[in-house]
C-alpha cells in the first residue's frame, strides 16, 4: 500500500514488496482503511471515512486504542492513534518556556527536538560504551563498535535497506548529496549530459550538482511547479531523455510540504536509463519510507530532522552503485592498504567513512528510529495528517493571509505570507508568544522566486505537535496583523 510520494504503508498484501523490517509497530492492515483513507488537503477529493483504532494492538502505550481520537472542525476525519500528550512528556524541552509563555515548536523542518530516549542512549554511551571504534582492541572499542554498526542496521531497516552496507553515515543531507555528485556524478557525468532537479530543490540539492556541471560541461534542467506547487509530471517526462544521468529531488518539499510523486517520477527516470537521488530530509519524520518500495538508487537524510543528533546523516545508495564508486575522501578507515606509491580503498560503507567517523550521532540517530518504531511511522503519518488539514483549515480562514503552496499531498511544512508585515517581522512578533517558526527563504530560492515572493512565514510540523499548538499559532498570527 503506497501513500502518494511513494511512502510505503507496512503492510504485508504489497505484493513482491520488501517485508516490513522487524522492529516495527504494525497496526493490523483490517484495522487501517487507508488506502486512500488519508484526506486531501486542498483538493476535490472528499476525506473518507474515519479508520479504526487498532484493536488489542499490544505494549506500546501510542497504540493504546482508547486514547486520543480528534475530529477537527470540518473534517470528517478522524482516528485513533495514540495521545499525543504521551508523545510530548517524552521530549524534555517541550517543557520550556520562552518570554514566559510555554514553548510552542514549529519549527521541525529546520530541526526537530529530541525524546528522552535519544538523550538517554547518549548519555549512556558516554558514560559506558564510548572509544573510538574499528580499530581498538579492546573492551570499549567492541562495545562503541557495536552500538555504531547497531545503529547502522537499525537505519538500514527503517529505511527499507536491502542491508546494512547499504548505509553510509555522513555528516547529514547537504555531505551526502555532495558525496554522490562528487564520487558518482564525475565518474557518469560528462559534457553535455543532463542533470534533471526540480524547482522545489533546496539549495543543497542544487548547488552541489552546479559544481558538477560546471566542471564537466553537463546542463541542469528544471522540472517547473504549478501555481499549487505541484511538479508538472508531464514537463517532467518530457524533460527525461537519452542524456538524462541523474534526476535529484526532494521527497517532500522543506518550504511549501509539497509530497513529491516519488515512485513514478522514479519510474519515468530509469525508463531512460537516469539515476535517482531522493532529498528525503523532510520526508522520513512524517511518513514511512521504503527505499526498496521507491527504488531509489540514492536516498540521503539528515539525523537532526528526525529527532536524533546534529551531526550525523545518511547516504542510502544501491550496493551495486556504492561498489562502483570512487571514495570522495581520503584519510582513515576509508582503505585496505597504503603505500607511498598506492593505496586501495575499502569496501563501502567503509569507502565513503574517512577519518573517526560521527560516533556518538550516529548511536543516538539509531535510538530516534527505535523510539519512531515504537510509535509507528503509519501513524505518526495519520496524526500529522489530520494536524496539517486542520492548521490549513484554519490559518485560510485568517483574511490577510495566503497560503503559498496549496499541494493536494504535503506534509510536514505549510508556507505563508500575510498583508502588509514582513515574514521576518512575523517571526519575530510569533516568538514573543513563545512560538517558534522559520521565517526566510529556507534555502530554497528558487522555490521563493516561482511564487514571487521573497520569504514566507514557515509553520512546520512534527508527531508531538498537537491542536493546541496551531491554536496557539492562529491567534497570534491574528493579532499579529490587528497590530
Ligand atoms: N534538503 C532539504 C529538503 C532540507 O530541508 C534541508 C535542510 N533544511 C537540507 C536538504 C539540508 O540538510 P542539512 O542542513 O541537514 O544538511
Amino acid at each position: 500500500m503506497t501513500l502518494s510520494g511513494g511512502a510505503m504503508i507496512p503492510n504485508t498484501s504489497i505484493p513482491g514488496s520488501p517485508a516490513p523490517f522487524p522492529g516495527a509497530v504494525e497496526l493490523p492492515s483490517t484495522a487501517q482503511g487507508m488506502d486512500g483513507a488519508l484526506p486531501r488537503l486542498f483538493g476535490d477529493a472528499e476525506p473518507s471515512a474515519s479508520a479504526s483504532a487498532a484493536p488489542g494492538t499490544p505494549g506500546y502505550y501510542f497504540l493504546t486504542p482508547t486514547l486520543a481520537t480528534r475530529s477537527s472542525p470540518g473534517s470528517s476525519f478522524s482516528r485513533r492513534i495514540f495521545d499525543v500528550r504521551d508523545i510530548r512528556r517524552d521530549f524534555p524541552i517541550l517543557q520550556e518556556r520562552v518570554h514566559g509563555k510555554p514553548l510552542v515548536w514549529l519549527d521541525n523542518a529546520a530541526t526537530t527536538q529530541k525524546p528522552r530516549a535519544v538523550i538517554q542512549r547518549l548519555v549512556h554511551y558516554y558514560e559506558h560504551e564510548y572509544s573510538n571504534v574499528h580499530r581498538g582492541a579492546h573492551t570499549l572499542a567492541a562495545r562503541s563498535t557495536d552500538a555504531y554498526e547497531g545503529a547502522r542496521e537499525k537505519l538500514a531497516r527503517f529505511l527499507g535497506a536491502s542491508s546494512p552496507s547499504e548505509v553510509v553515515f555522513v555528516r547529514g543531507t547537504t555531505e551526502a548529496i555532495n558525496l554522490v555528485a562528487s564520487s558518482w556524478g564525475r565518474r557518469h557525468i560528462g559534457a553535455g549530459d543532463e542533470i534533471v532537479l526540480t524547482t522545489l530543490e533546496h539549495h543543497s540539492n542544487i548547488v552541489p550538482w552546479q559544481f558538477v556541471a560546471d566542471e564537466v560541461g553537463a546542463v541542469i534542467r528544471v522540472v517547473p511547479v504549478s501555481d499549487r506547487g505541484e511538479v508538472m509530471l508531464d514537463d517532467y517526462g518530457k524533460l527525461l531523455g537519452p542524456r538524462t544521468r541523474m534526476v535529484a529531488f526532494t521527497h517532500v518539499s522543506n518550504a511549501l510540504g509539497t509530497i513529491l510523486p516519488a515512485q513514478e517520477m522514479v519510474q519515468m527516470a530509469h525508463r531512460v536509463g537516469a539515476r535517482v537521488l531522493i532529498d528525503g530530509a523532510q520526508a522520513v519524520a512524517h511518513f514511512p519510507v521504503n527505499v526498496q518500495t521507491l527504488d531509489a538508487d540514492f536516498y540521503v537524510l539528515s539525523g537532526h530532522k528526525l529527532f536524533g543528533p546534529s551531526g550525523v546523516g545518511v547516504l542510502y545508495g544501491k550496493k551495486a552503485l556504492l561498489d562502483e564508486m570512487p571514495p570522495w575522501q581520503g584519510g582513515g578507515n576509508m582503505i585496505q592498504r597504503v603505500t607511498f606509491e598506492k593505496s586501495t580503498f575499502a569496501d563501502p560503507p567503509a569507502r565513503f567513512e574517512a577519518g573517526t567517523a560521527t560516533l556518538a550521532p550516529a548511536v543516538g540517530l539509531g535510538a530516534a528510529v527505535d523510539y519512531l518504531d515504537r510509535i509507528g511511522m503509519v501513524n505518526v503519518a495519520f496524526h500529522e495528517r489530520e494536524l496539517m488539514a486542520y492548521a490549513t483549515e484554519t490559518l485560510s480562514q485568517i483574511s490577510g493571509l495566503r497560503m503559498i503552496g496549496t499541494a493536494a499531498e504535503k506534509a510536514g511544512a505549510m508556507s505563508f505570507v500575510v498583508d502588509g508585515i514582513s515574514a521576518e517581522d512575523v517571526g519575530r512578533i510569533l516568538d514573543q508568544d513563545g512560538i517558534a517558526v522559520r521565517a526566510g527563504h529556507h534555502c530554497a530560492q528558487p522555490t521563493m522566486d516561482r511564487f514571487g515572493v521573497d520569504a514566507t512565514v514557515r509553520p512546520s510540523l512534527a508527531v508531538y505537535n498537537n491542536h493546541a499548538d496551531i491554536d496557539t499559532l492562529v491567534r497570534a498570527v491574528r493579532r499579529a496583523l490587528r497590530h
